[in-house]
């Protein structure tokens, strides 16, 4: 309104002469006109550096906050765009005419300052727009309010008496008598479903009550109650004794936190040291100062066990997983940013909990890849929950048995403070494990996947009522396809990759692509029969081992067998009960478990990561059998590991199995050193795919080219490439990549925003970049 009013008093001022000031926009008139004006600063879902200013109404002025949506022009065609108001100001003077905001989306800005600084500290980070970082942290249930309905209350007005007065009745029907005694007897306003119960009637007596003007009707805005109430069932434990090393870690945790200083704690304990008994003790001093605490774990590891263990220590606990519906999760981040909530357990994303008084920080199983996302932004959560961390001015508590080296370094060498659990909880010791090179056994080199010494191994285990965990990192029957004639694997139509054969299905399956078809009577490259299936996945294990075991029941776990939601939490029921016998499976079955029943882990191939051709290799080798291992021994029935490997001096596997991790790290940073990779070298990897083989190869040179010329001399970052992906083709889409190395990130990231305006595009290629890249397939 007030802007139709100033519009009037513009067109009744004298006609403009020639030159008049008006005209002129670097003008005195013009110069106080703008300093009364606000702008609103707008960064949209899109891999644009740069934000874009927008006036602001002024009706619009008393409700725009920074963390809100608008609706605006946007582009030469004003399309009308959504975006994120990232700030507020004068409008610069330099940018000439504005548009101005169509619209505001969000009643209240759905993230505060503080978010809004992390989120564009991602984007630099990670070389993204700020709008994409934004768009992806908020859940799309918040930002469209998923699940809270407007519902309808109904009930008695302050001035009841004197209104029913009013009307001069004497009395009321009696059902409509009954209606206000229910509301009276209930004291607060009540939904009309709860009414009609209270008062044993129908819709009608509420009408005419309404009718009469007496009573008084209020919209509410409800919450889905949480649905899945763990709560239900839990008993509250009291905190364990800790023992000297579990007890100096807090201590040093604890320390930290009165500091009220930002520091990263690195918790390095062995499996089964007790890591997680320390976050809580740790977090329950937070909780205590009236502050939140996130716990971030790898989403395998929200097992039903891991949420009680929290609920049972804690009044109030959410839990963000991956199974959330939109409704639930707006509820949370509702519950959370008013908070009312103390713990915050959850996997990667929970790291933009939007708590109101963030005290710590834990990363539990922080080596997991799963901590980096693999789209856009692909944030690491370990380095957002740092950056958290220090803008908070708290401590980040990193917790593993094998760190990733990343980490290791930054501990050892860096600013970061190492905390150190060497010993398992109770003195328990470590339990031997036994490595027995497949080479010499004729069984397994006939195809055959366990092997004589695992065999005995695991008759031993069962007669002793033991239980057992077989680990294996293929799904899938087979693995393989071969033709014995020209020596090719069967491969995807749409991938560069094998097939395997899946019994189940009775289908061949493309694991990137999930594409299936009947298996190939004939060669499709030669053209021959006989096709040969090689090598053992899970599947030809669970039916060799209930081949070789018939007396035991024996659990299947991997992505095939785990599809239906529950079904990982009641298979692992079933093992602790003890209902199972031998539970086998992927690395599903590698993390977190603790089964005190467990005496033998055996590791059926060793090698199944090794000769992948990826720089952490080693690394993720020597991780998983000393995880695997340590889900033994973890009670007084002690327990063994028995490792089959055909490489059994690889060094990452002989020092996994001697539980030796000061070893490996010394010997694998030494290689890395050697060899200018991470942690001592950043990298980043220019991804580009298109279904235009032409097209995304041509591009990949463009794009190498403008990089090259734009290096200063010397040149600061090492280009490799561009070459097709380690994985050439992707349903259909043609892959092609750049290496980019350098001695930190920033120096990539100059060289990336300075080449951005110049990089060629192609309408058919994507391109996308990946900084500190975990896959580099
Ligand atoms: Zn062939
Ligand atoms: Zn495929």
């Amino acid at each position: 309104m007030s802007r139709s009013r100033q519009q009037s008093l513009f067109d009744s001022s004298p006609d403009p002469v020639p030159g008049d000031s008006r005209a002129d926009p670097s003008s005195a008139w013009e110069a106080a006109a703008r300093a009364d004006q606000l702008s609103a600063r707008v960064v949209f879902n899109r891999p644009l550096d740069t934000a874009f200013h927008y006036l602001i109404p002024d009706e619009l002025r008393d409700h725009l906050s920074p963390g809100q949506r608008v609706r605006v022009p946007f582009g030469r065609g004003n399309r009308s765009t959504v975006g994120f108001c990232v700030g507020l100001e004068r409008p610069p003077e330099t940018l000439g005419r504005l548009k101005q905001i169509d619209s505001i989306v969000d009643a209240a800005p759905l993230v505060d300052g503080a978010m809004l600084e992390l989120t564009a500290w991602i984007a630099r980070r990670y070389l993204c727009g700020w709008g994409q970082v934004l768009e992806s942290v908020i859940p799309a249930g918040v930002k469209r309010q998923a699940g809270t309905r407007q519902v309808k209350f109904l009930g008695l007005p302050e001035d009841f008496a004197e209104r029913f007065h009013a009307l001069g009745v004497g009395q009321l029907p009696a059902k409509q008598r009954a209606v206000v005694d229910a509301l009276e007897a209930a004291g607060s306003a009540m939904r009309i479903d709860q009414l009609t119960r209270a008062a044993g009637c129908g819709n009608s007596p509420i009408d005419g009550l309404t009718k009469k003007g007496l009573l008084e009707v209020e919209m509410r805005r409800l919450d889905p109650g949480d649905a899945e109430d763990w709560s239900e069932g839990v008993v509250r434990e009291q905190d364990l004794t800790l023992n000297p090393d579990q007890q100096a870690a807090l201590d040093e945790i604890v320390g930290q936190l009165r500091d009220q200083t930002h520091r990263t704690l690195l918790l390095h304990g062995v499996t089964g040291s007790g890591k997680t008994e320390v976050y809580i003790q740790a977090i329950r001093e937070v909780v205590a100062y009236g502050r939140q605490a996130i716990v971030l774990v790898p989403e395998i590891s929200l097992t039903p066990q891991t949420i009680r263990r929290f609920r049972s220590r804690f009044d109030s606990v959410a839990v963000l997983h991956s199974h959330l519906g939109d409704a639930q999760r707006h509820y949370h981040w509702q519950r959370i940013a008013r908070g009312e909530v103390d713990v915050i357990v959850g996997a990667r994303s929970a790291v933009f909990a939007p708590t109101v008084n963030l005290g710590l920080i834990v990363i539990d199983e922080e080596h997991e890849t799963t901590f980096k996302q693999e789209s856009t932004p692909r944030y690491h959560a370990r380095d957002v929950a740092r950056r958290r961390a220090e803008l908070a001015g708290v401590p980040l508590v990193l917790g593993s048995a094998t760190p990733m080296l990343e980490s290791w370094l930054a501990a050892d060498t860096g600013g970061d403070r190492l905390l150190s659990l060497p010993r398992r909880i109770d003195d328990r010791p470590m339990p031997p494990v036994s490595l027995v090179d497949t080479r010499n056994d004729r069984r397994i080199r006939s195809g055959v996947a366990i092997g004589r010494g695992l065999e005995t191994f695991i008759k031993q285990a069962l007669d002793d009522r033991g239980q057992v965990i077989l680990f294996l990192n293929l799904r899938g029957h087979s693995p393989a396809v071969w033709c014995r004639a020209c020596g090719q694997g069967v491969r995807c139509d749409g991938c560069d990759v094998t097939l395997t054969w899946h019994r189940d299905r009775r289908a061949v399956v493309c694991h990137l692509c999930d594409f299936q078809s009947e298996p190939p009577s004939e060669c499709p490259g030669c053209g021959k029969r006989g096709l040969k299936l090689l090598g053992v996945g899970t599947q030809k294990l669970e039916e060799e081992v209930r081949a070789r075991f018939p007396g035991a029941i024996v659990l299947r776990m991997d992505s095939d067998s785990m599809r239906r939601p529950g079904s990982h939490d009641r298979a692992l029921e079933q093992f602790r009960s003890g209902e199972a016998q031998i539970l086998l499976g992927t690395q599903m079955i590698a993390k977190g478990l603790d089964f005190p029943n467990v005496t033998l882990v055996g590791v059926v191939d060793a090698d199944t990561m090794l000769h992948q051709p990826d720089i952490r290799a080693s690394e993720r080798t020597f991780q998983l059998i000393a995880q695997v291992a340590g889900r033994t021994g973890r009670s007084d029935r002690g327990g063994r590991v028995l490792v089959q490997s055909a490489c059994p001096d690889d060094p990452a596997i002989r020092l996994a199995c001697n539980h030796d991790y000061a070893g490996f790290v010394v010997h694998e940073l030494a290689h890395r050193r050697a060899t200018l990779t991470p942690p001592f070298t950043s990298l980043a990897r220019v991804i580009l795919r298109s279904p235009d083989e032409a097209a995304v190869a041509e591009l990949a040179r463009g794009v190498a080219e403008v990089l090259r010329r734009l290096q200063p001399d010397p040149p600061p970052v090492r280009i490799l490439g561009p070459a097709p992906a380690p994985i050439s083709r992707v349903k259909n889409y043609y892959r092609f990549h750049l290496q980019l190395a350098a001695e930190t990130s920033e120096v990539i990231r100059e060289l990336w925003l300075s080449a951005a305006s110049e990089l060629p595009k192609h309408s058919s290629v994507e391109l996308v970049i990946d900084v500190d890249p975990l896959n580099l397939r």
